[in-house]
């Protein structure tokens, strides 16, 4: 019988819900591109209860007891006197959400002697050394398209709340003001503007599609081209690299995956070439920007604001400087976990482990790493490398004061 690792964030501090704010959630049919939904033989949740924090378990635990497996849940994932350090040494599989992260580096993979999948609840397998788990045999597998629209809806919230000065603005009321002109001095409208993505995947096209009808200009660079009707339909603008893209945009949203191709992909140089007072949009990996580079462009004002809801490393210590630089928008890493996506990539989590465990092939297109080298969707958009150097900063967390806003404490 196995042992199934599985990491998840803390539940809410006010405790884990008693009931769910809304009776259900929209059934959605398929993925827009007419990929089939997660389906496994069964799933023992509510569509719509919080699945993502410990004491919601993916909704796995019955299943998997029931087969006789071992089944160990923690949001201790720091640190080597941690509860993940510990009970990997002999995990067989480990499940982890890129939301709070189990930083799988190639240190850990060694200590780790049995392990064989390691499952990403949701999309994006950085957290995870790929070149390690090539070597040592494991297969990576994330739930792809699970939280795509999730992702794609926030950033388009991100967009209006930057360029519409929306968060400064609501901040006035909360502190019983009226004071329009310091609300509307950094507040335009999008209609005319040039927006542009780097990458027009699943989320950076679903971004496309839910900005046309506000008028824009659209824009996007990526790997392969997007094929022509696609590119007539939403009248896009292609650019082969992304300097050609950011220097004519005024809002850009990154969409890419995180490898080293990526990785600092907006350092001083290339936020430099974008207009001044450019707005600009992560929600793909925080490694992806410079950290410092981003904070001295909101200082000079080469950048009018920054948003996004990635970090690194995650948790973000108490002292990154992106949670006190000027005009910045930021959340923690949550748009990717709405309980829409939780049903999902909890399915779709459990759907990988019934074939794993009767010993059918994972779909292709959940594949990251497979056989010892990048397979399905991790050899159309990733690259081969180890993206979680750094990593063990996320133990400063730890000791960090947790600080409960005064709306919930
Ligand atoms: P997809 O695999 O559908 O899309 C990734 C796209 O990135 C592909 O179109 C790929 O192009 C393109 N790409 C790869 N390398 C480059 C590059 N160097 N320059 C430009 N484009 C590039 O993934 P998703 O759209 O679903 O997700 C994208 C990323 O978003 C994930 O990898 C993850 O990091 C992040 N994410 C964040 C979430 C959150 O909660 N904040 C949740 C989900 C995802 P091509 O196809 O041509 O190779």
């Amino acid at each position: 019988m196995a042992k199934i690792l599985c990491v998840l964030y803390d539940d809410p501090v006010t405790g884990y819900p008693k009931t769910s704010i809304r009776d259900n959630i929209p059934e959605i049919k398929h993925y827009p591109d007419g990929q089939a939904l997660p389906t496994p033989s069964k799933i023992d949740f509510t569509p719509g209860q919080l699945l993502g924090s410990i004491s919601g378990e993916l909704g796995l635990r019955k299943f998997l007891e029931d087969l006789g497996h071992e089944f160990i849940v923690t949001s201790d994932k720091d640190g080597e006197d941690s509860v993940f350090e510990k009970e990997l040494a002999d995990a067989d599989v480990v499940i982890s959400q890129p939301f709070w992260p189990a930083y799988l580096t190639a240190e850990r993979i060694a200590k780790a002697k049995k392990l064989k999948l390691a499952i990403t609840a949701g999309i994006g397998s950085d957290h995870v050394d790929l070149d390690a788990a090539m070597q040592n045999g494991i297969t990576v597998a994330e739930v792809t398209y699970s939280n795509s629209i999730s992702v794609s809806e926030h950033v388009v919230m991100m967009i209006l709340s930057l360029v519409r000065n929306y968060i400064p603005s609501y901040q006035w009321v909360v502190n019983k003001g009226w004071n329009i002109a310091d609300c509307v001095e950094r507040s335009y409208d999008i209609e005319g503007m040039n927006i542009g993505t780097v990458a027009a995947g699943r989320i950076g096209l679903a971004v496309l599609r839910r900005l046309k009808p506000f008028d824009v200009k659209l824009h996007y660079t990526n790997r392969h081209r997007l094929p022509r009707n696609i590119e007539e339909e939403l009248n896009l603008t292609y650019h082969p690299d992304v300097d050609s893209m950011v220097k004519v945009c005024d809002v850009v949203t990154i969409n890419a995956p995180l490898y080293h191709e990526t990785e600092n992909l907006f350092d001083d140089e290339l936020i430099s070439k974008m207009k001044r007072g450019a707005y600009l949009i992560n929600t793909a990996r925080g490694k992806i920007c410079d950290r410092d580079a981003i904070v001295r462009a909101l200082e000079s004002g080469q950048l009018a604001g920054y948003a996004g809801d990635v970090w690194f490393p995650q948790p973000a210590p108490e002292d990154h400087p992106w949670r006190t630089m000027p005009n910045h928008g930021m959340t923690p890493h949550i748009s990717g976990t709405s309980l829409s996506a939780q049903a999902r990539y909890a399915a779709g989590t459990r759907e990988i482990l019934e074939s794993w465990f009767s010993g059918k092939p994972l779909r292709s297109e959940y594949l990251i790493v497979d056989g010892g080298k990048l397979a399905g969707t991790g050899a159309r958009s990733y690259g081969a490398g180890n993206a979680t150097g750094g990593s063990e900063e996320a133990v400063k967390f730890k000791t960090a004061k947790q600080i409960i806003p005064s709306s919930v404490g």
